[in-house]
This record gives structure tokens, C-alpha cells and sequence, in this order.
């Protein structure tokens, strides 16, 4: 029968990239005698030319009853206007929530070869290798919004039982790893972070006492992700905040087209790269593929396919190894999407 695999490609470099996903799955398909049955549905922008809606309900329902989903990149200036009735992101939210994936996870290392790429010194980014565990369907994206005459406001909140059962998520993971957990927060100000700060005490403490646990405060930890951002092993953290330092993070590992992520809950999961739609260079053939690449890695794994995943994930380590960088990764490369593809598939 094989696995049935939603594909999003949404806007921008994202149809590139979920192509390269594609055609990558299709090799491993063949070589580890798979199926894979992958279908293209609207998301984004294109599916509001196509239908007026950023989540058409044939996208939603292909995505319910397949066994994953692989989403490119929403968003352009096309749709940029920040007062339309529909917008892009809307999209993304709601397939977030119809599909329950209140985790996103998004693991960080940084390519031996590409120590160079980052803007921060080669000592600094040595040993980095961690994983940021981010609450995807709470807190302030999805509080109640107002807008009066002259104010507006965005309500943030959080239960004990969101709380909850993303740290479980994060205290799973640092169980696989060197087991330091960093709740990240703004217990000063905030209420729904002093919530948070005793909600992840009491559970680690209860449930996984191997764990060590601290507690940053958002601002100083922005600043430690630079300073020395090989002491993070799982970073876990609320929506608005994982946002803001997942984007942060990327900057260790040289490009924003490296990083993959998924998104899960109790059913079916949501695998995308990190990065967005890249107007930019939208169209022109030069995305770096290998963010959504590793994306398919990470959702061959979740399906168990884990010697597929391995595979997977050290022929792209090879495409690098041997220098095949697209432009975000050396400016003087002539290495187009096409080509960063068939390399993976040749190292596979
Ligand atoms: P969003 O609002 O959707 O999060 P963003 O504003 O964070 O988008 P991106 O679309 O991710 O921005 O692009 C940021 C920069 O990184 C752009 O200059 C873009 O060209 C570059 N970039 C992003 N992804 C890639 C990629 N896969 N390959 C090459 N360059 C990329
Ligand atoms: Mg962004």
C-alpha cells in the first residue's frame, strides 16, 4: 500500500523545494523498495487566487487521512497586505490546529564544512547541537484579538494541561540526549510565564527527576544563544518566543536553508523547512533544497523508516562535505536546486 504523503507547496520557493522532496522520495523509494503516494494540495497564497481561502477544506481533509504531511513555504508580497480579510498565515495556523501539532521541533547542528557560512566565530559553533521544542497552538498567535478606535490587544494564555503536554514532549527528547532541559520564559512579567515556570518544575521534578533543569528568561537567553550556544541541548519553549529564537538560532548553522522541523500531536504529523517563501529568489531555480530535504528526513524517522531517514540524512551531509552549496551558502556558487537534488540522490 505504501505511505500516503500530503504535499503542500504553498507559495515562493516552496513548490521548488517540495519538488525536490519529491523527487528525493522517489529515490528512496526505489532503492528501499517504498511507496510513497504523494499528492500536491493548495496552501498560502495560491490557494486564495485559486479558491478565496488560505485553507481550502479538500487540502484540510487530504491532510487528516494521509499518514504525513509535507508543507514548502506560505506567503508573499502578493499577499502581503496586512488589513485583507485573508491572509496567508492563516493557512498555516489553522492547519496547525486542525491537525493538533502543539510541538514543533526544530534541531540545530552545524555542518563541520560550513563553519565558515556563520557571521559567528568557528570556536563558538564547534560542539553545537541542540533542539528547540516550541508550543505551537497556545499562547498569544491564538488568544483572543481586539481592535478598538484607538488600541488594540492580543490575549496570551495557557493551561496547565498545554503546559503540560509539551514539556513531556522536551523531557522526552532530553532523555535521548544529554538530558539538560532550558524552560525558556518571561516569569518577571508575564503570568502565563509564571505558569509556565511552575507548571515545568513541578512536571520535570514528578516525572523526570534525571533531567537537569534551568529556567532562562527569554531576553537573556537570546543573548546566551550567541555567547555560547554550545551548552543548549533542548530548548523548550512557548509559541511567541520559540518563534523568535528558532529564527535567531538559524543563524548559527550558516542558512536559513538548512534547518528542517516538524510539527506534532496525537495524529498525523507536519514535517516543513523553517525557512519561508523567499520572494527574493522565488522562481529563479537556486533555493537551497536541503532544509525540506532534511524535513522528509525527519518525517521518514516519525513514520519509522529509520534506515530510509539515516540514509537520507547522511547523503545530504555528503552533498556538503563535497561542496555542494547553493548561493545562501557560497555566494560565488552556481549550484541550482536541480543540482543540490541530484547530488542527494547520487549520495544515496
Ligand atoms: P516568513 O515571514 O515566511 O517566515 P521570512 O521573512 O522569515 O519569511 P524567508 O522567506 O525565510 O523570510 O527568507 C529570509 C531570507 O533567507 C531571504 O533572503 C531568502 O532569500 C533566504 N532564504 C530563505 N530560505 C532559503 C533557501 N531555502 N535557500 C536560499 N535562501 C533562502
Ligand atoms: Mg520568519
Amino acid at each position: 500500500m505504501g505511505y500516503k504523503i500530503a504535499c503542500l507547496p504553498g507559495d515562493g520557493i516552496g513548490p521548488e523545494v517540495t519538488d525536490s522532496v519529491i523527487e528525493v522520495l522517489n529515490a528512496v523509494a526505489e532503492k528501499f523498495q517504498q511507496s510513497f503516494e504523494m499528492s500536491k494540495y493548495l496552501i498560502g497564497g495560491c490557494a486564495i487566487d485559486a479558491t478565496g481561502e488560505p485553507l481550502p477544506q479538500e487540502t484540510i481533509d487530504a491532510c487528516n487521512s494521509a499518514d504525513a504531511v509535507f508543507l514548502g513555504a506560505i506567503g508573499g508580497p502578493k499577499w502581503d497586505d496586512p488589513n485583507a480579510k485573508v491572509r496567508p498565515e492563516q493557512g498555516l495556523l489553522k492547519l496547525r490546529s486542525e491537525l493538533g501539532v502543539f510541538s514543533n521541533i526544530r534541531p540545530l547542528t552545524v555542518f563541520p564544512k560550513l563553519l565558515d557560512a556563520s557571521p559567528l566565530k568557528p570556536e563558538l559553533l564547534k560542539d553545537v547541537d541542540f533542539v528547540v521544542v516550541r508550543e505551537l497552538t497556545g499562547g498569544i498567535y491564538f488568544g483572543a484579538k481586539n481592535r478598538g478606535e484607538d488600541f488594540a490587544t492580543d490575549e496570551c494564555r495557557y493551561s496547565i494541561q498545554e503546559v503540560e503536554r509539551i514539556t513531556k514532549v522536551a523531557c522526552e527528547m532530553a532523555m535521548q540526549r544529554r538530558k539538560i532541559l532550558t524552560s525558556v520564559d518571561k516569569a518577571n512579567v508575564l503570568e502565563t510565564s509564571r505558569l509556565w515556570r511552575d507548571v515545568v518544575s513541578r512536571y520535570v521534578a514528578e516525572n523526570y527527576p534525571e533531567i537537569t533543569l534551568e529556567h532562562q528568561l527569554v531576553d537573556s537567553c537570546a543573548m546566551k544563544l550567541i555567547q555560547n550556544p554550545s551548552h543548549f541541548d533542548v530548548i523548550l519553549t512557548e509559541n511567541m518566543f520559540g518563534d523568535i529564537l528558532s529564527d535567531e538560532a538559524s543563524v548559527l548553522a550558516g542558512s536559513m536553508g538548512l534547518l528542517a522541523s516538524s510539527s506534532l500531536g496525537q495524529g498525523v504529523g507536519l514535517f516543513e523547512p523553517i525557512h519561508g517563501s523567499a520572494p527574493d529568489i522565488a522562481g529563479q531555480g537556486i533555493a537551497n533544497p536541503y532544509a525540506s530535504i532534511l524535513s522528509a528526513a525527519m518525517m521518514l524517522r516519525w513514520l519509522n523508516l529509520t534506515k530510509e531517514a539515516d540514509a537520507v540524512e547522511n547523503a545530504v551531509q555528503q552533498a556538503i562535505a563535497n561542496d555542494v552549496l547553493t548561493r545562501d551558502l557560497d555566494a560565488t556558487s552556481s549550484v541550482t536546486t536541480k543540482d543540490a537534488t541530484l547530488a542527494v540522490i547520487e549520495y544515496l
